[in-house]
């Protein structure tokens, strides 16, 4: 080696350095299980972390492996987790470079996004722009159109008058699905069987959005039957690398809400799989989109796959593509936020074995699923080969009325699909909670009906098979 080569080596300074050296403190401005895996993220990174809490939220165990907590407001999460100006004080206040939002609350609010930019806290998700574009879920499906990835058929741009929505479901048939552009967590959508039905689904789908979102335009699309959901990973840096990390499949939901996801998609031929994932990263590269996010798409029985939404975030069900990868999402996205290139290519994300991951809510499946707050009285958390809880809950937790219902996140990484249900059976045994309702009596029939085990599971498989009855 000659001494320039010598002196180059001793320079070169490693990406976990290069990422303390921008990013000393991390806000995480959210709860619950997300914050405290944005918090281990941050620690295996040596970057100190900020916490914020409501005052519903004081205490939480998480909040210790921070290095610093602010109290942000009461409970009510429009009073503290979504109040703009009191995260960006505690931001301030804790002296922090970037700002992590997790998934839910601010995670998808461009408006503060713009905020973190115009206060020079990195936020850590894609640019406010490619956020607004694609965070509108009719502006999403024109983008989508123009990058020749195929939509649902159903209206060009919003719905304004009911006639226009007559015509356009009589032009593309029925049943259609009136969907709001600012939806989200399976709500602001409704189906339609006929005339009539229309008419209130299009008053009704507005009214829920404009109530849960402030925002209550619509847009039609094709109701497609038996839909799977199939959605695709993807990470973006700031230097033109776009990859995916397959797919995961989510049609085992509950109204429209996801309960089980795995992957690979036991439904996909290679085929469909690597025209999925590539039309994803080419909606990504052609908006413009940088770090995590996820393309969902539905595929109807004959495999056709049609585009539905962005989500520009991180996801709930992100730990089923890193334990399928071996890739940690959260500290990439850590990463690429501070402008490191990605550190692997698209051939170097070979999906092993299969991976099942099932959301443990608080809720009564014998009662409608209703919220189950209330003390866990005794806990007890699965391990061993394959497993991972991803959870904030622990004995002595007491379950907030004002959140969310999701609790934790059971996952299992096995050689085979089949290993992967025998093993999250055997784990969802070991898990006890007790002292409030969870869904794991609903888990474990799901994973020994006929229909999961064989993989014909469609995203309308849960409600027809009467098991939430
Ligand atoms: P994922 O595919 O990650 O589950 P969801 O759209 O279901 O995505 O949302 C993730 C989490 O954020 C869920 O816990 C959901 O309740 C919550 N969430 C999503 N969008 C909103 C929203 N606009 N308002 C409130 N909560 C939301
Ligand atoms: P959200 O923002 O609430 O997650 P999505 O557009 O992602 O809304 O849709 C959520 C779920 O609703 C999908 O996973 C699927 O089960 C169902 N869905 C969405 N669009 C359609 C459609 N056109 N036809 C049939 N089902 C659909
Ligand atoms: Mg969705």
């Amino acid at each position: 080696m000659t001494s320039f080569g010598r002196h180059h080596e001793l320079e070169k300074i490693s990406p976990e350095k290069r990422v303390r050296s921008m990013y000393k403190r991390i806000l995480v401005a959210n709860r619950g299980e997300i914050a405290l895996r944005i918090i281990r993220a941050c620690r295996e990174l040596g970057v100190e972390t900020v916490a914020i809490f409501s005052e519903a939220d004081r205490g939480a165990a998480y909040l210790d492996l921070a290095d610093e907590a602010f109290c942000v407001g009461p409970a009510k999460g429009s009073d503290s987790y979504r109040k703009i100006d009191r995260v960006i004080s505690a931001a301030e206040i804790g002296n922090v470079q970037a700002i992590h939002p997790g998934y839910g609350f601010l995670a998808e609010n461009a408006h503060f996004n713009e905020v973190c930019r115009s206060c020079k806290i990195d936020f850590i998700g894609p640019t406010p722009e490619a956020m607004a574009r694609l965070g509108d879920k009719n502006s999403a499906r024109k983008l989508a159109r123009e990058a020749k990835v195929p939509v649902v058929p159903g209206s060009d741009g919003l719905i304004r008058e009911e006639s226009e929505a007559m015509r356009i479901a009589h032009e593309i048939g029925f049943p259609v699905l009136v969907k709001a552009s600012a939806g989200g967590g399976g709500r602001g959508m409704r189906v339609a069987l006929n005339d009539l039905a229309l008419k209130s689904a299009l008053s009704q789908a507005a009214a829920e959005a404009e109530a849960a979102f402030g925002d209550g335009s619509i847009y039609l699309e094709k109701y497609v039957e038996h839909p799977r959901h199939v959605e695709v990973q993807v990470l973006a840096d700031h230097h033109g690398n776009v990859v995916h990390l397959w797919e995961r499949d989510c049609s085992t939901q509950r109204r429209h809400q996801k309960l089980i996801e795995e992957s690979p998609s036991p439904h996909l031929t290679q085929e469909t799989r690597v025209a999925i994932c590539e039309a994803a990263v080419r909606l990504v590269k052609a908006c413009g989109y940088t770090n995590a996010g996820t393309v969902e798409f539905i595929v109807d029985q004959t495999g056709n796959f049609y585009f539905i939404e962005v989500n520009a975030r991180i996801q709930v069900e992100h730990p089923v593509s890193e334990m399928i990868t071996g890739i940690d999402l959260i500290k990439s996205q850590i990463r690429v936020a501070a402008g490191e290139p990605l550190p692997f290519t698209q051939a170097d994300i070979v999906p092993r074995g299969a991976v099942i991951e099932c959301r443990i809510n608080a809720e009564d499946p014998a009662k409608n699923f209703q919220p189950s707050p209330g003390k866990i009285e005794k806990m007890y958390v699965p391990g061993g080969f394959g497993v991972r809880f991803d959870s904030h809950a622990h004995p002595g937790y007491t379950v907030s009325p004002h959140y969310d219902s999701m609790i934790g996140k059971l996952i299992v990484h096995q050689p085979t699909r089949n290993e992967a249900i025998e093993c999250m059976l055997r784990a969802l045994d070991e898990l006890r909670i007790e002292g409030i309702k969870t869904t794991i009596p609903l888990h474990r029939e799901i994973l020994r009906h006929a229909a999961f085990v064989e993989g014909r599971v469609d995203t309308t498989f849960v409600e027809r098979s009467g098991l939430t009855q």
